[in-house]
């Protein structure tokens, strides 16, 4: 069936992609469904079960008649838990009123785009980036500008790349750390130096610290606004519980922004989607109040994972990855390998990930898809028994 003309797209669709680690996960599931022996190792959700007292609370919240709408920002219980949290483990002062409530960060993130920017503005997003963040400043009609990082960098926005691309329609500075796709953390003085430039430059930044307590060998956990007084002024937190406490179904993030902008994205959020579900906000508010031995369990786990599937990495022939700090990602370099098969066809990310898939059954994400070409990504958000088994099939595609 066609769309009759009178419903032709508007303009702003014309260049939306959709979210590729989405598309691949769906694939590698709907394979897996017909039968096929699939690893997939393409979507970053973690892979352990949400903790039975998340779910006990949410369960007692559906028994309580919990399930009408909340004030659009959050109800006030859970706002006062996040402000408290955030807090208790970066020392810098939060309100209830700076905190708003959304379906997961990905909407945190559309809603901070959608209230700050305007036709024109330039945002500056270091690559490798994950995939939402282009699309959604486009949706918001403003321009992400795209600064590549390097392996030899660890792939981190350096001061003197960032001051090269200032101009001015330079609105906001977007980081993420630890990252998604390449699992690099920032030192705290690497971000000073950034932060140092987005206050003489007088620019917005948004800090997507999603995998903010995910942080490898005993690193900190680092918040951006805490490294200059002054500088929660100009930043926008977003985190939430999908990847700390594995919540990814339950949609709850959250923003943690000046006053005046946190109104403003409450205002936003009244008209665009009324409140996240009220079920999963009561959930939210026992995964902040309750026991944290989880997150330090979940936290311990991964870091076993990481050892073994960089390990692993390493030691294959012409792949090379950066120091994974933090989150559940490797992204690593396969331009030699991909410099080896050009000839039989595969010359780009995203052939060799077809053609892994095809032959070998393991689902990652190509490099391309987060603006990195001759790179993949592979999550580490599964077991040890599916991570060595999609090692042991990428090695053997590899020396094949
Ligand atoms: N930011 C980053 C860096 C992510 O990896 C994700 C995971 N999808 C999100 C935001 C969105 O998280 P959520 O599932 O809470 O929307
Ligand atoms: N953050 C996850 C990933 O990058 C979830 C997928 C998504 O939200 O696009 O794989």
């Amino acid at each position: 069936m066609q769309n009759s003309s009178c419903l032709r797209l508007a303009s702003r669709m014309n260049a939306l992609e959709p979210s590729a680690t989405l598309a691949m996960a769906a694939r590698a599931q709907a394979l897996a469904a017909a039968g096929a022996d699939v690893v997939d190792l393409s979507v970053g959700e973690p892979d352990f079960p949400t903790p039975a007292h998340i779910c006990r609370a949410a369960e007692a919240a559906i028994a309580a008649g919990k399930t009408k709408y909340t004030p659009a920002a959050g109800i006030p219980d859970l706002r006062k838990a996040v402000a408290a949290d955030f807090t208790r483990r970066t020392g810098l002062p939060a309100t209830p009123a700076q905190v708003v409530v959304s379906n997961g960060a990905k909407h945190s993130l559309h809603n901070a785009f959608t209230a700050l920017l305007d036709a024109g503005d330039e945002v500056i997003v270091p690559t490798p980036y994950w995939v939402s963040y282009a699309e959604l400043i486009k949706l918001a009609g403003a321009k992400p500008v795209l600064i590549e990082t390097k392996i030899e960098d660890d792939f981190k926005l350096r001061p003197e790349a960032l001051q090269a691309a200032l101009t001015p329609r330079t609105r906001m500075l977007l980081l993420c750390s630890p990252s998604n796709p390449t699992g690099v953390v920032y030192s705290a003085a690497e971000l000073t130096a950034l932060a140092d430039i987005a206050i003489e430059a007088d620019i917005a930044v948004v800090a997507d610290e999603i995998y903010d307590q995910l942080v490898f060998d005993g690193r900190p956990e680092i918040s951006f606004p805490t490294l200059r007084p002054g500088l929660a002024d100009r930043t926008v937190v977003v985190a939430g519980v999908s990847k700390t406490y594995s919540m990814t179904g339950w949609r709850i993030g959250w923003t943690i922004a000046p006053e005046p902008l946190s109104k403003a994205i409450a205002n936003l959020q009244s008209q665009e989607t009324s409140n996240p579900c009220s079920v999963s906000q009561h959930a939210a508010l026992a995964a902040l109040t309750g026991p944290q031995e989880c997150v330090a369990e979940m936290r311990r786990e991964f870091q076993q994972r990481r050892d073994l599937v960089a390990g692993r990495l390493r030691a294959m022939p012409g792949v090379q990855l950066p120091e994974i700090g933090g989150a559940f990602y490797a992204f690593f370099d396969i331009r030699t390998p991909l410099a080896r098969s050009a000839a039989r066809g595969i010359a780009t990310s995203l052939q060799w990930c077809e053609a892994l898939l095809e032959h070998e059954k393991v689902a990652l994400v190509a490099g391309s898809a987060f603006g990195a070409e001759g790179h993949v990504r592979m999550s580490f958000a599964a077991s040890t028994e599916k991570l060595t088994q999609g090692l042991d099939r990428i090695e053997r595609f590899l020396t094949g």
